[in-house]
């Protein structure tokens, strides 16, 4: 029922000259002490957002230092993914009336995966709200220990769905994860809640240094005319990340600099269907206005791709009213581009006002930072530098790596 996904296999020794050598051996001997240990992380999605992107990474970096490290992603009807996606607004404060016919479909569709769930694990990791039921309806037939890994932001939602799943589903975990303390529900009654944001992998074809020709040359097969200046956001169609918003913010900037262009660039996760409606949405606003480039994964955009985008732009924009974390932030600070990034979520970890990118809240405001950076590619370049070292610090995977470890030791 569950479906296996197999990922490549990675070496840790290979993140050691970006990184040094101190958190590898601090890795190796948390490690020591997990040799052999079966740990399963459940998702929605191979592909499309951020868990995906961190699985394909952090699974065969587990295995690499000895872990028996497995990857499973749930099955389901396409209105269970309706249902999760507005779960998943819902706990960011967004209105839903739950009906008895959207927890009939959480449920069945959670209780069909519990029911063909292997029973031989020390650690599951069960991430985000979609498959979140599955310990309920599982139970516990060993010593496993159950952490669920929220990567959103809980910390105000909707009433009626966070009291729908906290007492029967939640509070049942040995552990949740988030990305902020202040991220977790006071309400949730885990043992054990611990933070730590989520990482890039600095060796992925999404996150390799790309020379700026090659950038530009990929990024001119998708009708950017490299001559003139970018703007660029990569993120899933959500509402959430505000793409229309974007646009808007794009127009004021052409206001005072016709030449400029804008990307908005974005995955249709298997998990998102409502994806599909707001890409046609932002279609359709753009209009007949050539300069703004809407492309997917439908255009054969992928990571080498997305690397290009972010490489070739000349300001990154991440204008998300709500956000979890936002990799697509980190790297973009990663390629040495600071970030004009909405003031939400995870986004002012990453963006460090007038360091490392501008946090904004409107479109008014987002222009304004746009054409201040576009107008000074000098103060860009020099907040490029400090992003770049920045993510170096903090959000590279072995740091993501060993923020796990400690968390199985502690709950071995
Ligand atoms: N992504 C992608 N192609 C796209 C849009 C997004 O590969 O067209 C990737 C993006 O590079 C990032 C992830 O999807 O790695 C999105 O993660 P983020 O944390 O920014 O947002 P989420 O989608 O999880 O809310």
């Amino acid at each position: 029922m569950l479906q296996a996904i197999e990922t490549q296999p990675k070496s840790l020794k290979d993140y050691a000259p970006l990184v040094g050598e101190e958190i590898i051996a601090e890795i190796h001997t948390l490690a020591a002490d997990l040799k052999g240990a079966r740990v399963l992380h459940i998702n929605s999605t191979p592909y499309g957002g951020g868990v995906a992107e961190i699985l394909h990474t952090l699974l065969p970096l587990m295995r690499d230092v000895g872990l028996d490290a497995h990857w499973q992603v749930i099955r389901a009807e396409l209105q269970f993914f309706e249902v999760t996606k507005a779960f998943h607004n819902a706990l960011q404060g967004m209105p839903l009336e739950l009906s008895e016919e959207i927890i009939d479909i959480y449920n069945r569709n959670n209780q069909a995966n519990a029911e063909n769930l292997e029973d031989d694990f020390e650690f599951i990791v069960v991430h985000d709200p979609q498959p979140a039921a599955l310990l309920h309806f599982h139970g516990r037939h060993n010593n496993a220990r159950w952490i669920w890994r929220c990567h959103i932001d809980t910390s105000t939602p909707n009433q009626q769905v966070w009291n729908f799943l906290r007492p029967t589903y939640l509070d049942l975990y040995d552990a949740a994860v988030f990305t902020l303390e202040r991220f977790a529900h006071p309400d949730l009654r885990v043992p054990k809640i611990a933070a730590f944001p989520p990482s890039i992998d600095p060796l992925s074809p999404k996150n390799l240094p790309m020379r700026k020709e090659e950038a530009k040359a990929i990024v001119a097969r998708y009708g950017v005319d490299i001559t003139r200046p970018l703007l660029v956001q990569v993120s899933r169609f959500d509402p959430w990340k505000d793409p229309l918003g974007v646009i808007e913010a794009y127009r004021r900037v052409k206001k005072k600099m016709p030449e400029v262009q804008l990307a908005l660039v974005g995955a249709m996760a298997a998990d998102d269907p409502e994806g599909v409606r707001l890409y046609a949405r932002a279609l359709r606003r753009a209009g007949d206005d050539f300069d703004i480039d809407v492309v997917s994964n439908w255009d054969g955009v992928h990571d080498r791709e997305v690397n290009a985008f972010q490489t070739a732009a000349d300001v990154v924009i991440q204008k998300s009213v709500r956000e979890g974390f936002g990799l697509t932030v980190t790297e973009a600070l990663w390629k040495g581009k600071p970030v004009i990034g909405g003031n939400a979520g995870g986004i002012p970890l990453q963006v460090i006002e007038g360091e490392t990118g501008f946090l904004v809240e409107s479109e008014k405001e987002c222009a304004l930072r746009a054409l201040a950076l576009l107008q000074n590619p000098d103060l860009a370049l020099k907040m490029g530098h400090k992003a770049k070292e920045h993510v170096r610090q903090n959000f590279l995977s072995p740091r993501h790596l060993r923020d796990y470890l400690r968390l199985f030791r502690e709950l071995k």
